[in-house]
């Protein structure tokens, strides 16, 4: 089996659960699937290979969990889920780097020219991570916008 880069593990159905699921839904999806992979819980007649699967799923939910039921972490998830699917469904058009940017403080975002006449922004918060995906206001166009080191 090919290892998994962990950013591309999709958390949500690890747990068998959705984005839209809240934290009670994902505890209790949680739950079922750590009883049902526990190491403690699996059987001595248990092949070798099978208890090595199991024991993978078992770290994958844990981590899952972890990562879900953190509000910054999960945050920070539902982010990069969200620029993926952007992705997918408008390429990215150009790279700007964050610096090109005009920083706008009344509204706390950066912002910058497309060339339909309309804008790309990004607010602060948003910015956080190393790279973003942001539409313009106007036209359907989308730059991915880098945090240059
Ligand atoms: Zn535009």
């Amino acid at each position: 089996m090919a290892k998994q880069d962990a950013r591309q593990i999709d958390w949500y159905s690890v747990l068998g659960a959705s984005p839209t699921d809240g934290l009670q839904e994902l505890r209790q999806k949680y739950q079922k699937l750590v009883l049902l992979y526990h190491p403690d819980k699996q059987g001595l007649d248990m092949a070798t290979r099978e208890a090595d699967r199991h024991l993978q799923r078992f770290i994958e939910v844990d981590q899952a969990w972890k990562i879900l039921s953190n509000e910054e972490t999960k945050r920070e998830y539902d982010l990069q889920l969200r620029a993926q699917e952007l992705k997918q469904d408008w390429p990215v058009d150009a790279q700007v780097s964050l610096e090109d940017m005009d920083w706008d403080d009344g509204t706390q975002s950066y912002t910058y020219g497309c060339r339909c006449g309309g804008e790309f922004i990004i607010g602060k918060e948003e910015m956080e991570e190393e790279a973003a995906i942001v539409c313009c206001d106007t036209c359907s166009l989308s730059i991915e916008i880098k945090r240059t080191a």
